[in-house]
């Protein structure tokens, strides 16, 4: 029988329409950063990947019927590329910290952009609501949000080539939450 988290990914559909119609809505997918970390960190677990997780279950479903099913190149899931991918991701996530500390501190514009794949610049502008947000958390929004339908559109991508879980390999929050996993039972060793 289906249980109530087996419908995350309505969550994670609605995350990105909403964020389509108010930018400032990208401080939910936050909570897609925290909540895995938490688990990780004192649990000890994977809990979220395995049950909670909107996005996993959003390209299992969406695999069934558009995924090639084709075996997934090994180099995907080798340490230097989930790492790297990792680091990459971190240090866009750094660049994202330090667009909004310009904006809150130095005075600059909020760019009103969607930066797909970290290269393409699509105006865009999310401020449905004006005054809601201070300027520097819309700017945090525009390159969270941007962030998250970039790391969306590499999971479709690789779900249509190979398997329907493949994003989930290298997935920067997969391989960060293994690694606390992993200290966390050498630790209670
Ligand atoms: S690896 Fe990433 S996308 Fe896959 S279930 Fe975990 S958090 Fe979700």
């Amino acid at each position: 029988m289906k249980k109530w988290f087996d419908y995350l990914w309505i969550w994670s559909l609605l995350f990105f329409i909403l964020g389509f119609f108010y930018i400032g809505f990208a401080w939910l997918g936050m909570l897609d950063f925290f909540i895995p970390l938490l688990f990780a960190l004192f649990g000890g677990n994977k809990y979220f990947c395995n049950h909670l997780c909107g996005r996993g279950q959003w390209f299992s479903l969406l695999g069934k019927k558009f995924s090639r099913k084709k075996n997934t190149p090994s180099w995907m899931y080798s340490k230097w590329f989930r790492y790297g991918f990792l680091l990459f991701f971190l240090t866009m996530f750094g660049n994202l910290i330090f667009l909004t500390y310009g904006v809150a501190l130095q005075g600059e514009n909020v760019r009103e952009v969607l930066t797909l794949f970290w290269t393409f610049r699509i105006p865009f502008s999310g401020e449905s609501i004006p005054g809601l947000l201070p300027r520097w958390a819309l700017q945090f929004s525009y390159g969270f949000y941007s962030l998250m339908v970039t790391s969306a559109l590499i999971g479709m991508i690789v779900m249509v080539l190979y398997k329907p879980r493949t994003w989930c390999g290298f997935c920067p929050m997969g391989t960060m939450t293994q690694e606390i996993c992993k200290i966390h039972s050498k630790k209670t060793k």
